[in-house]
Formats: C-alpha cells, sequence, structure tokens
C-alpha cells in the first residue's frame, strides 16, 4: 500500500560519496546499507545476516546501489543516498547533483590519498559550499598513511581538514580508531553485524600520547573556526562533548572546516562511526538557505521557495534512470510543499502540464510506492513523459523555475 512519507526534517539527510574510482565508493556505499539494515528505523537490530550473505544476495537482485537515490535509515534519522558519478565525464552532472545533496562524504584511498578526480568534484562541491566530511578509507592496506593523506588535504584541496579519529594498528593489524572527541577507543574484532557493534575500549597506553596531541589539535582549529568555542578555550574551560560535537556541527555547516574519520570498509571497521557523524555533522533540509528561483520567463524577479508542506509544490528533476523492474524513472527532489501520486503538476521549462504517476521511495533491498512525499524528500516517480534532467515541476497554479537552463540561442535563418 502507498503510505504518505512526512518525517521531522531535522531527521533527514540528503548526502553524496564522492571519491576517486577505486577508492572504495561502492564498497563504502554497500556497508552503509548493510549496517542500517531495514529494520533499523525502528531501533530493531537484525542479527542474523552475516556481511557477505546479504551482499551476495544484493548483487544477485542487483539493485543495491544502482538506484540514483536510496534511502536508509540510522538511529532514527533517515539518510537519503544520491548517486553522484565519479568519473569525470559526468562532471555536468555531478555538478547538478551537487545541488541535490545537502552534505557529502568524500572517501579516499588511504594508500594513494588525494586523487585527481577527487580534486575535480571538492572544487565544484566549494562552489556550492556543501558541507563535507572526509573518509580515509583502505587503512588496511600496505602502505596506507592516514597523516599523509590528511596533510594531502591542506596541499591538495585547499581544506581544514579537523581530524576527528585516530588509527589504531596499521594494514593487517588495523584495529580500529581513537574517538578525538570522546577519548576512548572503538574497536571491532568479531564479525560484524548490523546496527552498532564496535567494542568501546579504553585508548592504548601507546596511543596516549598522539591522542593527546591530536584533541589538542582539534580543540585548536574548532576555536579557530567557532566564537564560543574560541572563549572557552582560551579560557582554560574545559569542553564537554555535546559542546565540541555542536561546534563541529556549526563549523561544518558553514563549510569552514571537514571532520576526517577512518577506517576501512573492506574489513567493515570504521563505517557506522560514520553514519553517527553523518548524523552529527551533516545538514538536514532545514540547514539549507530556501531555493531561489525565479518567475517563468522572467529571471529578474526571484521566488523563493522554503522547505515547508505549507508551501507550493516545487521539485527539480535531477535524474533520470532506467529501472529493470519499472522503466524509465525520474528522480526528483522536492524542494517545496508535496508531491502527490496522481497529480497534475506543471513543468515550467517546457510549459506543458504534467501527470505524476507512481512516485517511490528507493531502498537498498525493496522500493516503497509512496502516495504523497513532503518538501526536503528525494524520491523516483513514473510516468512523465516530457520532462527532462534539469527540468522544474511545480504547482500548476505558482509556477517558478528553480534552474535556469541555458540552451544556445536558436539560430534563425532568414532566406
Ligand atoms: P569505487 O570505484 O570507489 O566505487 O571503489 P570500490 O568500492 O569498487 O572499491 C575498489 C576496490 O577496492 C574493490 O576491489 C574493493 O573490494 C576494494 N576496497 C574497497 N574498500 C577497501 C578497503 O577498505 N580495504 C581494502 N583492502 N580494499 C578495499
Amino acid at each position: 500500500m502507498a503510505v504518505d512519507i512526512t518525517t521531522d526534517l531535522n531527521k533527514v539527510r540528503n548526502i553524496g560519496i564522492m571519491a576517486h574510482i577505486d577508492a572504495g565508493k561502492t564498497t563504502t556505499t554497500e556497508r552503509i546499507l548493510f549496517y542500517t539494515g531495514v529494520s533499523y528505523k525502528i531501533g530493531e537490530v537484525h542479527d542474523g545476516a552475516a556481511v557477505m550473505d546479504w551482499m551476495e544476495q544484493e548483487q544477485e537482485r542487483g539493485i543495491t546501489i544502482t538506484s540514483a537515490a536510496t534511502t536508509c535509515w540510522w538511529k532514527e534519522h533517515q539518510i537519503n543516498i544520491i548517486d553522484t558519478p565519479g568519473h569525470v565525464d559526468f562532471t555536468a552532472e555531478v555538478e547538478r547533483s551537487l545541488r541535490v545533496l545537502d552534505g557529502a562524504v568524500a572517501v579516499f584511498d588511504g594508500v594513494a590519498g588525494v586523487e585527481p578526480q577527487t580534486m575535480t568534484v571538492w572544487r565544484q562541491a566549494n562552489k556550492y559550499s556543501v558541507p563535507r566530511m572526509c573518509f580515509v578509507n583502505k587503512l588496511d592496506r600496505t602502505g596506507a598513511d592516514f597523516f599523509r593523506c590528511v596533510q594531502m588535504m591542506v596541499e591538495r584541496l585547499n581544506s581544514t581538514p579537523l581530524v576527528l579519529q585516530l588509527p589504531i594498528g596499521a594494514e593487517h593489524d588495523f584495529l580500529g580508531v581513537v574517538d578525538l572527541v570522546g577519548m576512548r577507543a572503538l574497536t571491532w574484532r568479531g564479525e560484524t553485524k548490523m546496527g552498532e557493534d564496535y567494542d568501546v575500549e579504553e585508548i592504548p597506553e601507546s596511543l596516549r600520547a598522539q591522542a593527546d596531541e591530536y584533541r589538542e589539535k582539534l580543540l585548536e582549529t574548532l576555536a579557530e573556526a567557532d566564537d564560543d568555542i574560541m572563549e572557552k578555550y582560551l579560557e582554560g574551560e574545559e569542553l564537554s562533548v555535546q559542546e565540541i560535537e555542536d561546534a563541529i556541527r556549526r563549523a561544518t555547516l558553514a563549510d569552514k572546516l571537514n571532520p576526517v574519520l577512518c577506517g576501512t570498509a573492506f574489513k567493515n571497521k570504521g563505517v557506522q562511526p560514520l553514519l553517527d557523524a553523518v548524523v552529527k555533522y551533516l545538514p538536514s533540509p532545514l540547514d539549507i538557505d530556501a531555493i531561489v528561483g525565479h518567475k517563468v520567463n522572467d529571471e529578474e524577479t526571484k521566488i523563493e521557495r522554503k522547505p515547508s508542506d505549507d508551501q507550493p509544490f516545487s521539485g527539480l528533476a535531477y535524474k533520470i534512470a532506467s529501472d529493470p523492474h519499472l522503466g524509465k524513472l525520474i528522480y526528483v527532489r522536492v524542494y517545496s510543499g508535496k508531491l502527490e501520486a496522481g497529480a497534475t503538476v506543471l513543468n515550467s521549462v517546457t510549459g506543458r502540464k504534467e501527470r505524476i504517476g507512481k512516485v517511490y521511495q528507493m531502498h537498498a533491498n525493496k522500493r516503497e510506492e509512496i502516495a504523497s512525499v513532503g518538501a526536503g524528500q528525494i524520491v523516483a516517480v513514473m510516468g512523465l513523459k516530457d520532462t527532462k534532467t534539469g527540468h522544474t515541476l511545480c504547482d500548476t497554479n505558482n509556477p517558478v523555475v528553480l534552474e535556469s537552463m541555458s540552451f544556445p540561442a536558436p539560430v534563425i535563418e532568414v532566406a
């Protein structure tokens, strides 16, 4: 049965995962989908399936992350993972999807560090001030060097990395991470299960001095980015975990720095803390400025649309995909109002009315048909005939163009 999806927007994260090819974007996404499970939404943790079983099942069905937006749940938060193609050839498409997502996780290969495609996508994300976190992956590989990778973030990306974790062990003996905010060790020793399954331990004696040093660096960097923390830091006040986390969130949303985490998606170490950080530090649709479009045929007259169900409907078609079971699907981000299955909407770019067919929210292992969906959400829509990537769909009585389409000027031949 089709359901209405109106979630507390504070608990929605629309994120993209960006990486140079082979850095581990697919593996990290698959791990995220595994850990979040389907039932985690209601607090129920599956502990039956081992990672490989689940992955094999998913691969057979071929729908793991072929979807342009996959929804999963972590600790009562809805995370929509938006697929941003990593290949340079798709630069334009990457740019477009950056407008659709609110925050991003950049995945790095711990051996190769910062690679060219990441530099390209990073620059595009800079253009739109997309809040970003970094995940240094593949720390189990020979030659992996977390600190070198962080240094490359400064040199090649010109970013301000905020190191939140330190690796414990290296290569084959990579065990887990030191959490510099909570000053504790998170380790993975056994088989990994869905949900939150790391062990919390004391920071190993051998890493104590390094942890203290990096904790100090963390506070210093944070103080430079945040006045509240600066004041307390200068006074020598003790900061609570909550205060530090709040400041990290503020500074990340303001695009002043990038929290850095690490692990290995391959061996399932580090992905759950990454999910925690996505929920804690990346923006909800409410943290993003209201979108400003313009009147049809009048780019000068601006129209603002807020992410609220009370506003007239507006949405952006950002990707057309072909689903093996459903045929042509158009992925739409709803910026304001509600999108309803069966409703007639206006495509303000073609000037034609379109009927919305079925509407789906795509999950890792199922798709959910929904009757209506609110602002801030991302869904796949069937039945649209003339809508293309970049077109705005909106309420027929309240037209708006969200993104100007620049076509080459038509050539008029005079006989
Ligand atoms: P993508 O191109 O960024 O999507 O990269 P993939 O996720 O397909 O990973 C590329 C290759 O690296 C695959 O063979 C993965 O199995 C492997 N890989 C991914 N993450 C890790 C990791 O943390 N450690 C190791 N050793 N290999 C990994």
